[in-house]
């Protein structure tokens, strides 16, 4: 999609550190980590947020969580414990209006989140 910043990263039009990349995901350090270690999960195609998922999206929604688990276990997050997050919609936070997922860890993570 055009104007969409995650797009552009997808195809390397804007510059990331990207730790995975194949046809259906990618995932690149968040450029503002909020903890040691915050990585961007997200789908190549764009979906808006979570809300615009469907049914055709089953295997590729499963597939961000796989390689999620994936990333976390490089980078040492599997043993110690890590936070997944989607942000969706206004009171979610959501920034970036192309799905993602946040993987959070590297310290103790407080809860409630604010
Ligand atoms: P959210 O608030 O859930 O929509 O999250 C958007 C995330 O994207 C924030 O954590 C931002 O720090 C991150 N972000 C924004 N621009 C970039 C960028 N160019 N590269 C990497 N991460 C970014
Ligand atoms: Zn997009």
């Amino acid at each position: 999609m055009q104007d969409c910043l995650f797009c552009k990263i997808v195809a390397g039009e804007i510059p990331s550190q990207k730790l995975f990349q194949d046809d259906d995901i990618t995932a690149f350090r968040d450029i503002n980590p909020a903890a040691p270690k915050h990585i961007l999960v997200i789908p190549n195609r764009h979906i808006a947020s979570i809300n615009e998922a469907s049914e055709q999206d089953q295997s590729l929604l499963g597939k961000l969580l796989l390689v999620a688990n994936q990333i976390a276990e490089q980078e040492g997050l599997a043993e110690e414990g890590f936070r997944y997050v989607i942000n969706t919609g206004s009171n979610g936070g959501q920034t970036v209006f192309h799905l993602h997922l946040h993987i959070l860890g590297g310290r103790q993570l407080g809860w409630p989140p604010g």
